[in-house]
């Protein structure tokens, strides 16, 4: 099957309510991941255009902060709606800029996205501040007040999911956004938006500005009229991000890289933890923050393990993202195949390739970005077990006992997702306590829900997205003192 184009997307800056061109004319090529074609040009943001997104975002700020949050609520519901009424439409808008196979795209990107919109919509009018227990007389209550002007930078693995869980909670709790999607990936955030602007979120609530890093991004994280920036992408531009944030001391809320462990004990269900393990890498193509790319195996099942999980892997059918059948789709772009490819040489170099290790030998294929389902022995100190490599690349490493496990598992600067596959209760709550992470999986991997807190420890940064503690991100407490029945002191006796 061919990849179908549709027959136009968005692809202007959507700046305050209107899609309009770059100041300076530029634009950045999209590429099909699936063969490198042209699907469009991008207007391409640079700081002059963020500094007009800022002032437009600015400009609608105290209308939007001061609309009733049922009417936040509402808006954000009516979003939710409409991009399930897009549904087929996304899924395929997605496919087509990501790579994503098109199942997946229908299976969780669209129906989670929705969901997280329609989760923050219903979360409006429930972002509660407190009263606070004082001296009698005295009234002191909390209340959540937005903290302005959110800019959002993410990166290109999860665009339509990044782009709404920085959104919803963002809009819900009254801030106005700027919001730059991956120069890679684009499209649906652009789309989103143009759907916002359908169902009448205001002018200037929202503001979609693609463009690179180096400058577009770098203009949102020093911008001294934004107050937050809301990162999702790599550790290494996460520093890049903070240091530029210092100018007007902005909050800053990181979502880094992982490497995250999946440890499967002797006494685990077998073939629910090779199902569950290649999903946990496998799925996306392993460019997954979260996914499970070190896999820490008990010796005494090893060998069965790898043969129940190398037979599946491959077989993996690779293809056009927008055939139903395919199970795995190219890497998002062509330089990123090049840095996965690289691991593989590597890999392959040192004789610790068990599977894969390199592009699939497939003339249709040779024209996208991409890598077979690979698996690669590791040792603590390899750099395979260390580095995030952000592709179907998985490591395997064995252990002899629960202590080992728990070591191999922490031996990372990451901190991020992790799971565990064991029938035992107390060692599956033991060994879920001893990992150093965000988050962790037992007997499962990568669940992750609108209500439940996302984020890491360590060099996966910090923040969380999503749950009930991202009211915290997007909010700053203001503290009230009402005096309603208390004498004022004469302090200075006269
Ligand atoms: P990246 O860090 O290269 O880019 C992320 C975003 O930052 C992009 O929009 C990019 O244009 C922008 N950017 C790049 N340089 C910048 C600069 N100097 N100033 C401001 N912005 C800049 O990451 P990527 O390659 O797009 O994505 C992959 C990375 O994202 C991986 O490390 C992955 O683990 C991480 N990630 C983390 C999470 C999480 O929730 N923790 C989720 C998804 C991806």
């Amino acid at each position: 099957m061919q990849s179908s184009q549709p027959k136009s997307f968005a692809n202007q800056l959507f700046i305050d309510g209107s899609f309009v061109p770059s100041l300076d004319g530029s634009t950045i090529d999209v590429l099909n991941p699936f063969d490198n074609t042209l699907l469009t040009r991008i207007a391409e943001a640079k700081a002059a255009d963020v500094d007009r997104a800022v002032v437009a975002a600015r400009k609608a700020f105290p209308a939007w902060r001061d609309t009733s949050h049922e009417n936040r609520g509402r808006l954000l519901l009516k979003l939710a709606d409409a991009m399930e009424a897009h549904f087929d439409e996304l899924a395929e808008l997605e496919s087509l800029d990501t790579g994503h196979p098109v199942r997946d795209a229908k299976m969780l990107d669209v129906p989670r996205s929705a969901a997280c919109v329609r989760y923050f919509g219903g979360m409006a009018d429930k972002v509660f501040g407190s009263v606070v227990p004082t001296d009698p007389g005295f009234l002191n209550y909390v209340l959540r007040e937005p903290v302005g002007i959110v800019g959002g930078i993410i990166p290109w693995n999860f665009p339509m999911l990044s782009f709404v869980w920085k959104l919803a909670p963002a809009l819900a709790c009254g801030n106005c956004v700027v919001l730059k999607p991956s120069e890679v990936t684009p499209l649906s955030a652009l789309r989103i938006a143009q759907l916002a602007a359908e169902v009448g979120f205001p002018k200037g609530v929202i503001n979609v500005i693609p463009g690179y890093g180096h400058t577009a991004g770098q203009r949102i994280a020093e911008h001294p009229d934004v107050n937050k920036v809301a990162f999702t992408g790599s550790t290494a531009v996460g520093r890049k991000i903070l240091a530029a944030s210092e100018g007007n001391l902005k909050r800053v809320q990181l979502e880094l890289g992982g490497k995250g462990p999946n440890i499967v004990f002797e006494d685990c269900d077998l073939p629910q933890a090779v199902n569950g393990s290649l999903f946990a890498i496998f799925h996306n193509q392993g460019q997954a923050c979260i996914a499970g790319s070190r896999l820490i195996v008990h010796e005494s099942i090893a060998d069965e393990f790898v043969d129940r999980f190398a037979a599946v892997a491959k077989t993996i059918r690779q293809g056009d993202p927008l055939n139903p059948e395919t199970e795995m789709g190219p890497l998002a772009s062509r330089a990123h195949q090049e840095k996965v490819l690289a691991f593989c040489k590597q890999a392959q170099e040192s004789g610790n390739v068990v599977i894969g290790g390199a592009a699939p030998d497939d003339a249709v294929l040779a024209r996208g970005n991409f890598v077979l389902p690979t698996m690669v022995r590791a040792g603590a100190d390899d750099i395979f077990f260390r580095e995030e490599v952000f592709g179907p690349f998985v490591t395997l490493t064995t252990f002899k006992d629960e202590a080992e496990a728990i070591h191999l598992a922490n031996a990372t600067r990451y901190g991020l997702g992790s799971g565990l596959w064991t029938n035992n209760l107390q060692r599956a709550h033991r060994v879920g306590r001893a990992i150093r992470a965000g988050m962790v999986w037992i007997n499962c991997y990568k669940r992750s829900a609108p209500g439940s807190p996302f984020g890491g420890v360590g060099e996966s940064g910090y923040g969380r997205d999503l749950g009930l503690e991202v009211l915290q991100e997007y909010t700053y407490p203001k503290s009230f003192w009402v005096n309603y029945d208390h004498p004022t002191p004469a302090f200075y006796k006269r």
